[in-house]
């Protein structure tokens, strides 16, 4: 599932390709990821220019001359930079470009494909916390001051703050020498400060190699960031990196977490 480094990524080479550029035309295969029907949403967004591609968590936001195209990946997918001649075997959704080349986006599940006039008008974006990259310490602070509740599901908790998900939740917490299941009131201040330059070390560390290996980027291309990058996640039996003692899988709420049982 694409989390906030491959969104991330895929929002900076969309900037860097499609700025003015201009969609000449709209295919629809699964009119189902649509917010409004479909021939509205082909009129609204045909001959629209693309000003700018931002990320928010997991939605990457095209705003153009016509209003804001929203997508999301759901449990994940592929946006590809292609033309006509040499589109993926599966697409959901075509944006041709005026000068030949097109989007093809896919879901491998759902996905969303939403259009909104003005950005506040849309629910689920609006109803995110602020995307985690552009959260200073202070902002984080404030963000945790007076919760209850595990750190690990206020981290994963979109309407808190937007874009991390199992994968990027678990290393960090480990750099920062934290169970997932602590109360976030019993946190110091100095494990706050550690939690928050761990979230960003380990996410902008994936947006410089070009999010997950398991994904696919806008030119068709895998990720760098692979499993060798993993610290504690999904290293269930092995030793830790810091201490050597065996690396547990436990429950927390409706995900897992691995953890070091010494560290954190
Ligand atoms: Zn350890």
């Amino acid at each position: 599932m694409p989390e906030l480094p491959e969104i991330a990524v895929f929002a900076r080479d969309m900037q860097k390709e499609l700025l003015g550029r201009r969609i000449s035309g709209i295919e629809v295969l699964q009119p189902k990821c649509l917010n409004v029907p479909e021939e509205a949403f082909e009129a609204v967004l045909t001959g629209a220019d693309i000003v700018a591609v931002t990320p928010h968590g997991k939605w990457i936001q095209v705003e153009t001359s016509q209003g804001w195209l929203l997508l999301n990946l759901g449990m994940g997918g592929e946006i590809l930079l292609t033309d006509r001649d040499h589109l993926p075997e599966k697409y959901r959704l075509i944006f041709d470009l005026a000068d030949g080349q097109c989007l093809a986006v896919n879901f491998w599940w759902f996905g969303s494909v939403h259009y909104v006039k003005q950005l506040h008008e849309h629910q689920q974006v609006s109803a995110l916390g602020p995307d985690v990259m552009s959260l200073t310490l202070d902002d984080f602070c404030a963000l945790l001051r007076g919760r209850r509740g595990g750190v690990k599901s206020f981290l994963l908790d979109q309407k808190r703050m937007a874009g991390i998900g199992n994968v990027y939740a678990q290393d960090p917490l480990f750099k920062a020498r934290i169970h997932p299941l602590r109360a976030i009131n019993t946190l110091s201040d100095d494990e706050i400060q550690a939690l928050y330059h761990a979230i960003r070390e380990t996410l902008q560390e994936s947006i410089d190699h070009g999010g997950a290996a398991y994904e696919l980027n806008l030119y068709g291309e895998h990720g760098g960031w692979d499993n060798s990058f993993l610290l504690v996640a999904y290293r269930e039996g092995e030793p830790c990196p810091t201490c050597g003692t065996k690396i547990e899988k436990i429950k927390t709420g409706s995900t897992s977490t691995h953890i070091c049982p010494s560290c954190q």
